[in-house]
């Protein structure tokens, strides 16, 4: 048994943690003291933290975006797996409706997106017919969902 000073108990040795810095090889205070206090401290300089990041950030703009983008390429394939096991996990029917719903309130982003990567997602070296031109001149898009309607 070893006595904590902070908190006045007498506590099993294992709940002392290890410090081999001090002659009896065990921090003074017991761990839920310790933690304590750590946690206090974390929370009081919390604000300063976040300060000193958001001045590094606004001073060193690239390293940050090249910080972001790697850590967003190191979480990718779990955040990935997240995603698809979520949705896997949906109702299908709440899914359809969810992903149509997504469609009609992006669609002009989508409509803009198929555009601009039509054909280049194929691996084959075929060229791919991109636009549909029909008899009245209008361009349609290939993936529209109008199509053969
Ligand atoms: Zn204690």
């Amino acid at each position: 048994m070893k006595r904590c000073p902070k908190c006045e108990r007498s506590l099993a040795l294992y709940a002392f943690n290890k410090d081999k810095s001090l002659p009896s090889g065990l921090a003074c205070w017991c761990r839920e003291c310790t933690k304590a206090k750590n946690k206090a401290f974390y929370e009081a300089k919390r604000e300063e933290r976040c300060e000193k990041q958001r001045a590094w950030h606004h001073a060193n703009p690239e390293k940050a975006r090249a910080n972001m983008r790697r850590q967003y390429q190191r979480n990718r394939t779990t955040r990935i797996a997240e995603a698809v096991r979520v949705k896997q996990q949906m109702d299908p029917e709440k899914r359809s409706a969810a992903s149509r719903r997504h469609y009609e309130r992006h669609r002009p982003q989508i409509l803009e997106r198929q555009r601009r990567y039509a054909g280049q997602t194929r691996r084959s070296s075929a060229p791919r017919p991109r636009l549909i031109v029909n008899s009245s001149n209008a361009p349609r898009h290939l993936g529209s969902t109008s199509r053969r309607s």
